[in-house]
């Protein structure tokens, strides 16, 4: 994998080793990798194509690849091109991952266009998933879950700003950067993500996993602005408090019916002895009514996110 793949002449100036594999999607395997023939420079199409939202494509510019190195190991995402129905699915997720460069999100480094595949080089990381955390540990103290709001809404703050809303959050999609407990936490799998149009307005499409995804994209209002996002910062802050989700019902149209209304409480004993300050954030986020929930920069300043949250673990 490599250099010039244009088609007639074929020049390897670098590879990728592909190694073990990490994950693996509907139309994509991940793998970790090592990038090992060090990039030589020449010309324009030695380079990987960078597809932009509009279908046009340039040829990397290797901005964000110019600190690359031998020594360091990456993370391969290889987009099976056969089991892609849109190829502007995979674009799209590109040419938005292009543009976002955020210590709390997983960079994209470059990007090979294949006959069979595509390829997404990105920043590789080996904590695993917040999901897999908050099964471990059943519940986070509420230090430790305002540290992840934090860490969250700083990447969410960043990317609206920017007009773009990630649409898929939960805590499977949140990679910690190495196994330690305080590590960064990376947002990833752009997937669903979409650009706002200017003035806010997007195009219907219903899309998220259940038990996160807002009301206002249940009702098919037309919409979803970022606050779509900030829907899911609540219930995956709910999980991590309690360990069990706000809204739960083993049938959908119950499930919908709950969220639309969001209809959920603090059942004791779980909640009895969580302060008011995580309590009030939850309440904030889960507010039915799109304008009036909190927003990213608004959850980032929050007394309890900034510090007031107690360490202890509840029993
Ligand atoms: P899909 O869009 O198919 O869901 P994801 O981008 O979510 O694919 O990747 C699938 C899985 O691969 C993730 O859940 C995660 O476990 C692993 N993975 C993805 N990106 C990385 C990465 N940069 N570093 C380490 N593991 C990753
Ligand atoms: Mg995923």
């Amino acid at each position: 994998l490599g250099g010039d793949t244009s088609g007639e002449s074929v020049t390897t100036f670098y590879r990728y080793d592909k190694k073990k594999k990490l994950g693996e999607g509907a139309f994509a395997e991940v793998f970790k990798a090592q990038l090992v023939v060090p990039r030589k420079h020449g010309t324009a199409e030695d380079y990987a194509k960078v597809v932009n939202e509009d279908g046009t494509f340039r040829y990397n510019d290797l901005q964000k690849s110019s600190d690359m190195r031998q020594d360091v190991q990456y993370a391969l995402k290889i987009i099976d091109r056969s089991k892609v129905e849109d190829m502007n699915d995979i674009t799209r997720e590109v040419a938005i991952m292009h543009v976002l460069s955020h210590p709390n999100i997983i960079q994209l480094y470059e990007v090979f266009y294949e006959p069979k595949t595509v390829t997404l080089v990105m920043e590789l990381v080996s904590g695993g998933e917040l999901f897999d955390r908050i099964v471990d540990k059943g519940s986070y103290s509420e230090k430790d879950a305002a540290g992840v709001v934090a860490q969250l809404c700083s990447a969410l703050g960043y990317m609206h700003d920017k007009n773009i809303v990630h649409r898929d959050l939960k805590p499977e999609n949140l990679l910690y950067a190495l196994p330690a407990p305080d590590e960064t936490l990376k947002l990833a799998d752009f997937g669903l993500a979409r650009t706002m149009a200017q003035g806010g307005q997007m195009m219907k499409t219903a899309c998220g996993t259940p038990g996160y995804v807002a009301p206002e994209i249940l009702a098919n209002k037309g919409y979803d602005s970022p606050a779509v996002d900030m829907w899911s910062v609540g219930v995956i802050l709910y999980i991590m408090l309690c360990g069990f989700p706000p809204f739960y019902e083993p049938e959908l149209p119950a499930l919908f019916d709950s969220i639309l209304k969001a209809r959920y409480d603090f059942p004791s004993p779980w909640w009895d002895e969580i302060s008011d300050g995580a309590k009030n954030l939850v309440k904030g986020c889960l507010i039915v009514k799109p304008d009036k929930r909190l927003t990213a920069k608004q959850v980032l300043d929050n007394a309890w996110v900034q510090g007031e949250a107690p360490a202890t673990i509840l029993a």
